[in-house]
């Protein structure tokens, strides 16, 4: 009997090779009728023998190609109407469903691979080469249905030859968007840093190799951006890449050529080798094999990742980083084109107005990156994925919320490592990583993005969900907008995301430590201890406060905490202790500080665990001024000694109040620094293991601080002990990149 259904289905079904999979399933089994694109996903219109149209329905919605991601799958059954012939049919215009995503930017796949090494094959070397199944997606489309007309590939004309191929439904380029070849595509081009050109094609590529191979500096594009590139075995060249960049401290990424090379540098675990080999080709952060010698490819560790025991790798993912591996031999230092925490620089213009005197060549071609995207960065924690930051490869990202909103909502996240995020019905868009709102350029950024999604989603917010600190630019822009308003505790919204994540209600014990934010007091928290829902939250637990002496200054400076805390340890006296901390004072600078404390000026009370990490680095001489976020963390890490897991310092804890001075005066009593690092480390696992206890609740670790591995990885592992449910970040970073989802979610349950 003939029988007719309409599918519709929802989620990552565009770009990804789906009508293509759909049109060899309906020929194969002689059914009829159409597959199109829609605003909200793809719809399929098919009829023919009752049962086999019913298999068609199972493989299509469970048998989806690698790269779809299918949230939903709606069957409707019709009167039949005939069709002739199965039929891919153009993507339906007009009015876009805000269910639609955009599908994100993938890593050349094995067949394209195995054609850019042939030499028989038409795109031998060619730079540009994709399918269905890869390559450029989020960073080149301008608006949806995600067509090549609405991409930065409309200006090139498809040859005759490539056009055959995009309308072949037996074809694996069979409408792939970004089709093109050496005969119509983009071209490669290699420039003096005067911007004059050197050369062009696979030349420019064996080019860039000698000159990296020289110590050179070059400047790459690559999918989301330019890259900064020199070789890693070079001590020389990474240290001139440190100072002309300004960036003394912070680990670069390396890029090797294989896994295989990886290998010589650390003991990779399955789950990092699975996620390094992953289309989405994050940097991924491993650990570096003791002692850090390494034979062949001797990369240079110190200046890679100075005092740290973690790097961040990752494989070529674009046909020039492929060929460019080939060439150079050598693992190189590929790091995000642009000024600290600027966003990425995209145009070879702005490339040359900034970073001039930085490259010494560039590597450029003539496709536009419409929305600029980093690196991602992500680590394994307890056996599973944990982002640092969610770029490209992941982003634009839909995550299913527990509970459904009413309204349309825009959340403009925090103010470090922002992200924004769209929400409607129990969907929630977020965006790439934007980053630290302070710069002019990562506010135009943002504001781009917003429009961007706004755009993409057609999509006019009813509600703006924004972070209560009046200081946050995002908090600024969004109480410019003069739409409805509604503002979440930071911490809070740390809590919330990872509800949101985990597809729960609550109530669980959020534990919430980061930087700082800001608190319902006034006071800057980042040691909370929440009961929470998704209607609320109680502060039941937090740290004592302390003294910020200046403020935002002793962000930056760990040494001002930790006198601080010395101050109230000892008052007067602790300017006697025999500590080389007192050392990076001026005399005049330490009483300056002495009266700062005593009087409360410009000193503001913070609860925060960075903050103390921050303390406890600077009593014993890791870091007294810190020249990247998260700097004090990664290098306690480092020194985190075999001490047992039960070892640690006696706490106190009274009336919801934690109190750290007791734990201070033990540490500084410790001959080893190592054992006091490490018991310190101890001593907040049993804190969060102690209150977990009194409250009987499932445990949420949310917040920067456990970013920190070690941290994160003993905690678990006592948790684990005493049978302690918890959960952790999965979908969105610790950090504030996940704001924005928290925020979302917030206005579920909240009315502005
Ligand atoms: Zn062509
Ligand atoms: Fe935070």
């Amino acid at each position: 009997m003939c029988k007719r259904a309409t599918i519709a289905i929802t989620g990552t079904v565009q770009g990804v090779g789906f009508r293509p999979f759909v049109y060899k399933k309906a020929t194969e089994m002689d059914l009829r009728g159409y597959v199109l694109n829609t605003g909200d996903g793809v719809k399929i219109d098919a009829e023919g023998d009752e049962s086999r149209l019913e298999e068609f329905i199972h493989q299509v919605c469970n048998e989806a190609p690698t790269n779809a991601v299918i949230d939903s799958c709606d069957v409707t059954y019709e009167e039949p109407q005939g069709y002739r012939m199965f039929e891919i049919c153009e993507s339906a215009q007009g009015e876009c469903d805000l269910k639609a995503i955009i599908p994100p930017d993938y890593a050349i796949c094995p067949d394209c691979l195995h054609e850019l090494q042939n030499k028989r094959d038409s795109r031998y070397h060619y730079p540009f080469i994709n399918c269905v199944n890869c390559g450029p997606r989020y960073s080149i489309v301008k608006k949806i249905p995600y067509d090549r007309p609405n991409t930065s590939m409309d200006v090139f004309e498809m040859c005759p030859s490539c056009e055959k191929e995009y309308k072949n439904p037996k074809d694996r380029r069979y409408h792939a968007q970004p089709i093109s070849c050496p005969e119509c595509g983009p071209k490669l081009t290699l420039h003096r840093s005067n911007g004059s050109l050197l050369t062009e094609g696979y030349k420019a590529i064996e080019t860039v190799a000698k000159l990296i191979a020289k110590g050179h500096i070059v400047a790459i594009k690559g999918v989301g951006g330019f890259h900064l590139v020199c070789d890693a075995s070079k001590n020389r060249s990474v240290l001139k890449l440190r100072e002309k960049k300004n960036r003394p401290q912070k680990p670069f990424a390396v890029m090797f050529r294989s896994v295989y090379d990886m290998m010589k540098c650390s003991d990779l675990l399955p789950e990092e080798e699975e996620l390094i080999r992953s289309p989405e080709r994050p940097i991924v952060l491993i650990t570096k094999r003791k002692p850090h010698r390494l034979e062949k490819f001797c990369i240079s560790c110190d200046g890679i990742a100075p005092g740290v025991n973690r790097i961040g790798v990752f494989l070529p993912y674009s046909p020039i980083h492929v060929m460019l591996m080939e060439q150079v031999k050598c693992p190189i230092i590929a790091t995000s084109a642009n000024i600290s925490d600027e966003p990425i620089i995209t145009d070879s213009a702005v490339l040359l107005e900034k970073l001039g005197d930085v490259v010494d060549y560039y590597l450029d071609y003539d496709r536009e990156i419409v929305n600029p995207c980093d690196d991602s960065v992500a680590m394994i924690q307890d056996g599973s994925v944990q982002f640092v930051r969610k770029s490209r490869g992941f982003s634009p990202e839909c995550i299913k919320l527990p509970v459904s909103l009413d309204k349309k909502v825009l959340a403009v996240g925090g103010h470090l490592k922002n992200t924004i995020a769209i929400g409607f019905g129990n969907n929630a868009a977020i965006s790439p990583h934007i980053g630290d709102l302070s710069g002019i350029d990562t506010m135009e950024y943002f504001e781009r993005t917003v429009k961007m999604f706004e755009g993409v989603y057609g999509f006019n917010p009813d509600v703006i969900v924004c972070d209560k600190h009046p200081g946050y630019e995002s908090t600024k822009w969004a109480k410019a907008q003069g739409i409805p308003l509604l503002q979440v505790q930071h911490h809070y919204a740390h809590i919330l995301s990872l509800m949101a994540e985990h597809q729960i209600t609550g109530p669980i014990l959020g534990v919430a430590w980061d930087g700082t934010g800001y608190g319902d007091d006034g006071t800057l928290w980042g040691g909370e201890f929440f009961k929470a829902d998704l209607n609320g939250y109680e502060r039941i637990v937090h740290f004592e406060s302390f003294k910020l002496l200046g403020g935002e200054k002793a962000v930056k400076e760990p040494k001002r905490v930790a006198l601080s805390i010395l101050f109230d340890l000892y008052g007067e006296a602790a300017l006697d202790l025999d500590i080389p901390l007192l050392k990076q004072f001026e005399k005049e600078e330490i009483f300056t500080l002495y009266e700062m404390h005593q009087k409360s000026l410009n000193a503001p009370l913070s609860s925060s665990v960075g903050r103390l990490f921050d303390a406890v680095a600077a009593i014993f001489d890791v870091v007294y001024t810190t020249t990247y976020e998260g700097e004090t963390g990664l290098k306690m890490e480092t020194l985190y000694d075999d001490c047992p897991l039960m070892s640690h310092y006696p706490f106190e804890i009274h009336n919801g109040v934690i109190y750290y001075k007791e734990i201070f005066k033990e540490m500084l009593k410790e001959p080893c620094k190592e054992r006091a690092l490490s018991k310190f480390i101890n001593t907040l696992c049993h804190i969060i293991v102690a209150i977990a206890k009194e409250q009987k609740l499932p445990v949420g670790l949310s917040g920067g601080v456990f970013q920190n591995k070690i941290l994160t990885t003993q905690l678990l592992e006592l948790l684990n002990n005493y049978e302690i449910p918890y959960y952790i970040h999965q979908k969105v970073p610790p950090n504030d990149g996940g704001i924005s989802l928290g925020q979302i979610i917030y206005a579920a349950t909240h009315d502005s």
